[in-house]
């Protein structure tokens, strides 16, 4: 048990302990001690005070006797018997004290022999008091009055006969008793033996002086004896009592003070001894303290030891190990292991720890290792990436310089084709002709794919954030792919499924990319069927909303594997699909890249054969409330629709939102509306909506279509893209209006306002046709007047820039570079437009346009022309002064766009 290290501490503190309650009995032994001899030192002192008062008492008295034995006063004499009962009880008190003291025989012996004196003394003192007493006694009763009958017998001179001149003895006479009186009273007082013999000696006379025989002399004589014999007694008295105060009572009295000094050495040896005893035991006391210091002292010093050598020694050695364990240090020895106290344990804790520690700084070493291993392996990473990064940048820059180059001379060729194909051509040139240019265009697609990717790559391609209109947005869409499915017999619509605002904020330029390039892709995989573009529109938030919009065909599909990586740059379904469709593979990933860029989200759901979806969702900017369907009439319109059988070609949506009340109509229905008169129905016809899906449908209705016709229904059909022919066959027919798949929502709302009021809407664009209906027109290019200078490096395109401008009507000039063009306007020749190509040699367009400026032609309209088409290029032409830029391949549109803002119609 003694083995461990607690139950050693634990006796150490006992030991503590043990010699705490030593120290403290002894200290409180010696407080005993000094208590009891401060007790003893005031007990003596009081017994001293005792003996002092006997004495001052007993010296009191003697004054008291004196006093008394002279005047016989009342008031000494009580003095003196209070005296004596104090100085009894003194004595008493003194017998209570002595009772202490290991001799209290002697001490009683003394009391006892003074109580034996104070009982002579005050025996004494009641013998003086008789003795005065009877003095008084004597004096009053027979010394006075003899002295009275003496004086008395003088004066009675019948009585004595004078012998002869006798006169003068009796004065003597009188003389010599009154004499003799005094010296009385004076004995009496002393008892003086000389005024005795003086006394005599006066009665001596007074008994010459009566020596006559006269009775009267007879009679001073026999007075004079008495009083002498009275005197006497008096004299006897007094030197009994005198004798009594001066001999008996003294020698008392000093055998008191005698006895009290006695008493005072007993008491003073006696304090001797018992100081000598104190001394002793203060002495033993002493001893014993300074065992107890030194026993605490050794006991200290051995604590301290244990504590240092035990523990603290132990503890810090392992410390130490712990420390150097700590630093990475090795530790074999560990030291305290062989003890079995808690430093034991602890040594065993340092040794496992010790034991990890060192498992600890293998694995470390290992860890470092790797992580060193790891650290080059990222540095050749980083290098590697840095290259590969540098490359695609390389890549990239190098792609969209090749695009830029290709895409100049590919201006040039375009434009030649396009003007060609204005002249007349034989048919098989022009054929030729127009799959020249379908190639052509194709190229420029897969260019401007490139130049796309390659700039979304090196991240230079920024987003819009403008007001753009979602009609025209839609419009574009149709007049880009209408054609297209037409050539491939496949069905084409629009449908604006819910309230689409007239106006939202985003980037126009790359939705319509972002949705042309799924209908170029939906068109492209969709040999049978059609393709159906449906837009939807929720408001998120104040001023935000949420565009969707499903672009859904009936094409070949993706399988379910395929559709993961379709959005992956240069990822093509399959092979095969790529060998029968062509395509690059980046189309897609240009499309997910740009709606993320936007904010947004696409996503693909399809299953091979029956077709694929492309859903699209792009959160956008609102500006107003404004719809792109609006109701027709300030009325509800009650209208019946015969959707065909195959799926309505009208969404609900879409003509609730024109304010139509829609009732699903049947063929039944419709002739059972015809059979009844109509004032007996309602005061309004309702108009009734017909889907024409087909020529045989149009052939079961002729009947009905007539009836209501004759009837002046408000009738309007609505028909597929497919059949080509059909709507104008209806129309011919019965003079209906015919709404014909694609449409915008202008076109919906133009169409429903003609059939309920027999024209299109005043407000709308009254000779707006459907997209469908416009389809195949070749308009006549718009003419203006003004003179124009080409800037432009590129002879080509010098060329192609020239037809169009002829086209419209314009004369021009041409310059080779900026030097040119500056020396040109500057010539004094006025040009309404300046058409600048960028990238020249001798001077750019930049630098031209900053000259031109410069000098004075603050108002001439320039307007730049490059390949570049990014949101910088056209905001750098503006930041170095153009008023319009243009991207190349130049279009005649474009510059009809630029020639209505700039110059005047021509005829
Ligand atoms: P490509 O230039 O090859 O069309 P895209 O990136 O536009 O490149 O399309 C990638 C691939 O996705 C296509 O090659 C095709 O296999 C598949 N794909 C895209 N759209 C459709 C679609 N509407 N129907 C079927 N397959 C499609």
């Amino acid at each position: 048990m003694l083995k461990s290290l607690r139950v050693q501490v634990l006796f150490v503190i006992a030991g503590f302990a043990v010699i705490l309650i030593v120290q403290g009995v002894l200290s409180r032994a010696s407080q005993t001690l000094l208590i009891s001899s401060q007790e003893q030192a005031a007990q003596s002192a009081n017994e001293v005070a005792v003996v002092y008062e006997l004495d001052r008492n007993v010296i009191d008295l003697q004054r008291n006797l004196l006093i008394y034995s002279e005047t016989a006063s009342q008031s000494a004499q009580l003095r003196f018997t209070s005296l004596i009962s104090e100085v009894a009880g003194d004595l008493v008190a003194m017998e209570a004290l002595i009772n202490r003291h290991e001799d209290a025989e002697d001490y009683e012996d003394l009391i006892r022999r003074l109580r034996t004196h104070l009982d002579v003394y005050e025996d004494s003192f009641g013998d003086v008091v008789i003795a005065r007493r009877r003095q008084a006694d004597i004096a009053e009763r027979h010394v006075k009055p003899g002295f009275e009958r003496l004086k008395a017998l003088v004066h009675q001179p019948s009585k004595v006969e004078p012998a002869g001149g006798q006169r003068g003895n009796i004065s003597l006479l009188e003389y010599h008793v009154a004499v003799a009186e005094s010296l009385s009273y004076q004995y009496m007082a002393e008892s003086d033996a000389r005024v005795a013999e003086k006394l005599k000696g006066q009665f001596a006379i007074i008994t010459s002086l009566a020596s006559g025989s006269s009775e009267v002399d007879a009679e001073i004589k026999r007075e004079a004896t008495a009083s002498l014999k009275y005197i006497a007694q008096l004299g006897a008295l007094s030197g009994s009592y005198v004798f009594n105060v001066n001999v008996v009572m003294a020698g008392s009295a000093n055998e008191f003070f005698y006895l009290t000094r006695a008493l005072r050495e007993l008491l003073s040896i006696d304090q001797a001894k018992i100081d000598a005893a104190l001394l002793v035991e203060a002495e033993k006391n002493k001893s014993r303290s300074n065992l107890a210091i030194l026993a605490s002292a050794v006991v200290g010093l051995l604590i301290a030891y244990f504590l240092i050598a035990r523990i603290l020694r132990s503890i810090r050695a392992i410390t130490l190990v712990f420390r150097r364990l700590h630093e990475g240090e090795e530790v074999v020895v560990i030291p305290g292991s062989d003890r079995s106290d808690e430093i034991g344990e602890l040594a065993e804790a340092a040794s496992a720890f010790s034991e990890k520690s060192g498992q600890l700084r293998t694995a470390l070493s290992e860890m470092q290792a790797a992580s060193l291993r790891q650290e080059l392996l990222n540095q050749a990473l980083s290098l590697e990436k840095e290259k590969a990064e540098q490359a695609v940048k390389s890549k990239s820059m190098f792609l969209a310089n090749m695009s830029h180059e290709v895409r100049t001379p590919m201006n040039g060729v375009m434009g030649l084709i396009n003007q060609v194909l204005k002249s007349e051509l034989g048919g098989k040139q022009r054929e030729y002709l127009n799959k020249a240019n379908y190639s052509g265009q194709v190229l420029m697609g897969v260019i401007n794919d490139i130049l796309d990717f390659s700039k979304i790559e090196a991240g230079k391609l920024s987003i819009e954030r403008v007001s753009f209109s979602t009609e025209k947005m839609i419009d574009y869409l149709i007049s880009a792919y209408a054609l297209q499915a037409q050539q491939k017999n496949l069905n084409f619509s629009v449908n604006v499924i819910t309230s689409l605002p007239t106006h939202l904020l985003g980037d126009p330029l790359r939705i319509n990319q972002v949705l042309l390039n799924l209908c170029s892709n939906a068109v492209k995989f969709t040999d049978a069927g059609g393709i159906e573009v449906n837009i939807s529109f929720r408001d998120t938030a104040a001023g935000t909303g949420l565009l969707t919009i499903g672009v859904v065909d009936s094409g070949v599909g993706i399988s379910e594997q395929q559709q993961g990586r379709v959005f992956d740059s240069f990822a093509q379904a399959d092979g095969s699909t790529s060998r029968k469709f062509g395509g690059t593979g980046l189309g897609l990933a240009i499309v997910k890249q740009l709606v993320e860029l936007m904010g947004g989200s696409i996503d693909v759901s399809s299953t091979e054969g029956p077709g694929s979806e492309f859903l699209l969702s792009l959160p956008v900017g609102t500006t107003g409330t404004e719809r792109a369907l609006r109701p027709v009439s300030a009325d509800i319109i009650e209208t019946h629709y015969l959707a065909g059988a195959g799926g309505a070609l009208l969404e609900n949506t879409q003509v609730s939102d024109c304010g139509l009340r829609v009732t699903r109509s049947s063929r039944q229905l419709l002739g059972a509306l015809l059979q009844r008169p109509l004032e007996k129905t309602a005061a309004v016809k309702p108009m009734i909506l017909i889907d024409l899906a087909d020529q045989d449908v149009v052939e079961g209705l002729r009947d009905t279509l007539a009836a209501l016709t004759l009837a002046d229904y408000p009738v309007g059909c609505v028909t597929q893209m497919q059949p080509l022919g059909l709507a104008d066959y209806v129309r011919s027919e019965w003079g209906l209006p015919v709404l014909r798949h694609p449409f915008s929502p202008a076109q919906l709302q133009d169409f429903l306002a003609e059939v309920w009021g027999g024209s299109p809407d005043a407000s709308s664009d009254a000779s707006r046709e459907s997209a469908g209906e416009a389809l195949g027109d070749l308009p006549l290019d718009p003419q203006f007047v003004g003179h124009v200078l080409v800037v432009e490096d590129n002879e080509v395109n010098q060329v192609v820039i020239g037809a169009i401008l002829s086209d419209l009507g314009l004369t021009y000039d041409v310059a080779g570079d900026g030097l040119q063009a500056a020396a040109a306007v500057t010539s004094a020749k006025h040009y309404d437009l300046v058409l600048m190509d960028i990238q020249m040699p001798n001077m750019d367009g930049y630098e031209a346009t900053r000259f031109l400026r410069d000098n004075g032609y603050a108002d001439l309209i320039i307007c730049g022309l490059s390949a570049n088409a990014m949101k910088e290029d056209y905001e750098k032409a503006y930041r170095e002064g153009m008023n319009a830029y243009l991207a190349k391949p130049v279009h005649i549109d474009d510059v009809v766009e630029i020639a209505s803002k700039y110059l005047v119609p021509g005829a």
